[in-house]
């Protein structure tokens, strides 16, 4: 079991993705800019991420299930909103599980699945 350094992570209810309820995935990956890419490999990638709009900062990532058999992969989408860098830094170095703690919006395309699940909201403490 190890300890974690602080992830500091506030809804951000000023921001049109917080308040829309119908989320697309073309306004999600429509609404940020691209601050860093934290890291990459071929089936996963992390970034800090910066909403046009609000400028909420964004932890994002990005993960392909790799089994190696026919069909397509698993595909999986989060953004998690953090306070600041140093939130993003230390959710950068914990596990995917432990990433899905964190309120976020997630979208999901699971192996095997013809359509999508989301994207929308999880873990939110408030409306
Ligand atoms: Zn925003």
């Amino acid at each position: 079991m190890s300890i974690h350094c602080p992830v500091e992570t506030s809804d951000p209810t000023e921001c049109i993705l917080w308040k829309t309820h119908a989320l697309t995935i073309e306004q999600v990956h429509g609404a940020f800019d691209l601050l860093t890419i934290v890291s990459e490999d071929s089936h996963s990638i992390r970034k800090l991420l910066c909403c046009k709009e609000c400028g909420h900062l964004q932890f994002y990532e990005f993960n392909e299930e790799v089994d190696w058999q026919e069909g397509k992969d698993g595909q999986y989408w989060t953004w998690i909103p953090v306070d600041d860098e140093k939130s993003a830094e230390n959710l950068s170095v914990i596990s995917v599980m432990e990433i899905l703690m964190y309120p976020s919006i997630r979208y999901d395309y699971p192996k095997g699945s013809d359509s999508a699940r989301g994207p929308a909201w999880y873990g939110r403490r408030s409306s």
